[in-house]
């Protein structure tokens, strides 16, 4: 590991001040950049512990919805009362991520910036575009079963790892940044990017800005919604394919309003709203599901090893809707572990 300046601010100021250098690195929780750190691909010269800034509540906004502060972790988020009573689909995304022991460590920044998990990135002996800008793509034509179907390019077909960017991304949330230019508010749509030519970033963060809160609108989507993820085992694994589904029904049963979200087959959370508006008046049912998850994967590329994402996520699209139709969320809310 190589020598770093190490600071522990109390205020968001001071943390803006101490990260405005170059090679820099925010601490929240730890569970990636320590490993990233570990694994000499984060080779930050100045390391701003956050955890002791003023980020660690859940408070009311005005006009109906909540605001999660940056450091309050994913377990604390997603036990969270009114969390689990307004926002279901978010507290069940996050519970069908990584561990107990994890979701205690790790915070909603965090999670909204940890790195793709391509095994490439982490390994310093491939070549990766991500981590050493113009050195190539061991994913094309490597091993590539994790990989993107959606929103690639020839420099990088990276997945983001998130479970719960994707109900987030499903309920329209707003990130809030704050930055030595100021604060301001990102819709959770354009916080994640597509690598295009310029992998090595991941979101649209300027250099020291701080993610300071996640805000969820008033709309909940609470009765007919559901986080359904595919995996290689049933705990502690990343998604092959993962779909948010929030919906609401009208009084005479048909789809008044629904937003299909994926993880695990972009660079990004992927929403596609043309396919969204196809549901808008519909009766739920198998055959306009079958039409929105064949246009949502319109453009869905396989390169090898990921050709069968394309299906999987088809037919998980189908089932997340089914699901949310009949009000049977998949992940359901387990018991807190400490
Ligand atoms: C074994 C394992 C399994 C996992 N499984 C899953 C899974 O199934 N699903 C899933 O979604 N996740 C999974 N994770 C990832 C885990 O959710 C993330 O590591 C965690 O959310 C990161 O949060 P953190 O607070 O520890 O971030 P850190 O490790 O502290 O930071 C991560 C990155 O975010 C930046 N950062 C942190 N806070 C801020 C902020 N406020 N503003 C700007 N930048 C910031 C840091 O500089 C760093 O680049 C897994 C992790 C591990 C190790
Ligand atoms: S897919 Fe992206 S992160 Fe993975 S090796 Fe290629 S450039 Fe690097």
């Amino acid at each position: 590991m190589i020598r770093f300046d190490y600071a522990r601010p109390t205020a968001v100021a001071e943390a803006l001040q101490a990260g405005a250098g170059t090679h820099t690195a925010y601490l929240a929780g730890g569970t990636n950049l320590v490993d990233l750190m570990k694994e000499n691909v984060a080779r930050p010269l100045q390391v701003v512990d956050i955890n002791r800034l003023p980020l660690n509540r859940i408070e009311e906004l005005d006009g109906g919805g909540l605001r999660l502060g940056a450091l309050v972790t994913n377990n604390d988020t997603a036990y969270d009362g009114r969390v689990q009573e307004r926002y279901p689909l978010l507290a069940s995304a996050i519970l069908a991520g990584a561990s107990p022991q994890l979701r205690n460590a790790a915070t909603n920044g965090g999670n909204l910036n940890q790195r793709t998990r391509c095994y490439y990135f982490y390994d310093v002996d491939t070549p990766c575009n991500k981590r050493n800008p113009g050195e190539g793509c061991g994913a094309i034509g490597g091993v590539n079963r994790i990989h993107a179907i959606l929103g690639t390019s020839e420099q990088c077909i990276a997945t983001h790892p998130s479970d719960m960017c994707v109900a987030l991304a499903a309920l329209d949330a707003q990130v809030q940044v704050s930055g030595s230019a100021g604060d301001r508010t990102i819709p959770f749509a354009d916080y994640h990017r597509l690598p295009g030519d310029e992998p090595s970033r991941d979101n649209t963060l300027q250099p020291g800005e701080l993610v300071t809160a996640i805000d969820l609108p008033e709309d909940s989507f609470a009765t007919n919604y559901t986080y359904l993820k595919l995996r290689d085992r049933l705990s502690y694994a990343f998604a092959l394919v993962s779909a948010a589904v929030a919906m609401r029904l009208g009084d005479d049963g048909r789809i008044a309003e629904c937003r299909v979200a994926l993880g695990g087959v972009a660079h990004k959370p992927w929403r596609q709203p043309e396919a969204e508006r196809l549901l808008i008046g519909e009766q739920p049912g198998e055959s306009v599901f079958q039409a929105v998850a064949d246009a949502v994967l319109r453009g869905a590329i396989g390169r090898g090893k990921n050709d069968f994402k394309i299906e999987l996520a088809r037919r998980v699209v189908v089932r997340a809707l089914g699901q949310a139709a009949a009000r049977t969320p998949q992940s359901q809310t387990d018991k807190r572990i400490a």
